[in-house]
């Protein structure tokens, strides 16, 4: 397989940082419709009006609480990704410190790894939960 170039500042500032930029504005618009909604509680007791008991009451609200998290997540790690444009670091896997080919860092403009590095991350992180159940 032919080696990814690494991006160049132009096309960190010129291709990503939009991309990145328009995804954390996407992102905050979810999470204040996701937190109005969790503290309105609209959505909340029309669900338990058709539960039988309140715990689907309870699977919503940690239901919209899981998914917030996972917001909160994304969020910091486009945050952490604009922070590595402007060190003009973006693009570089963490784990062996090639290049990420530009194809994935356009799907996932968060990733700090490459594909390979992911997967055995993942594989990695899959062992432990094995072991932890
Ligand atoms: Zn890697």
């Amino acid at each position: 397989m032919a080696k990814a170039k690494p991006l160049t500042k132009t096309e960190m500032k010129k291709i990503f940082k939009p991309i990145i930029l328009k995804e954390i504005e996407r992102l905050e618009e979810e999470i204040k419709r996701i937190s109005g909604e969790t503290l309105g509680g609209e959505r909340t007791s029309v669900y338990s009006m058709h539960m039988a008991d309140v715990s689907g009451e309870i699977y919503d609200k940690e239901f919209s609480a899981g998914i917030l998290s996972k917001e909160y997540e994304q969020l910091s790690a486009l945050r952490y990704a604009l922070e590595k444009i402007e060190r003009g670091v973006y693009g570089l896997c963490e784990g062996c410190g090639e290049p990420i080919p530009k194809g994935r860092l356009k799907i996932m403009p968060s990733a700090t790894l490459c594909v390979k590095c992911e997967s055995a991350r993942q594989s990695e992180l899959n062992g432990r939960a094995k072991r932890l159940f």
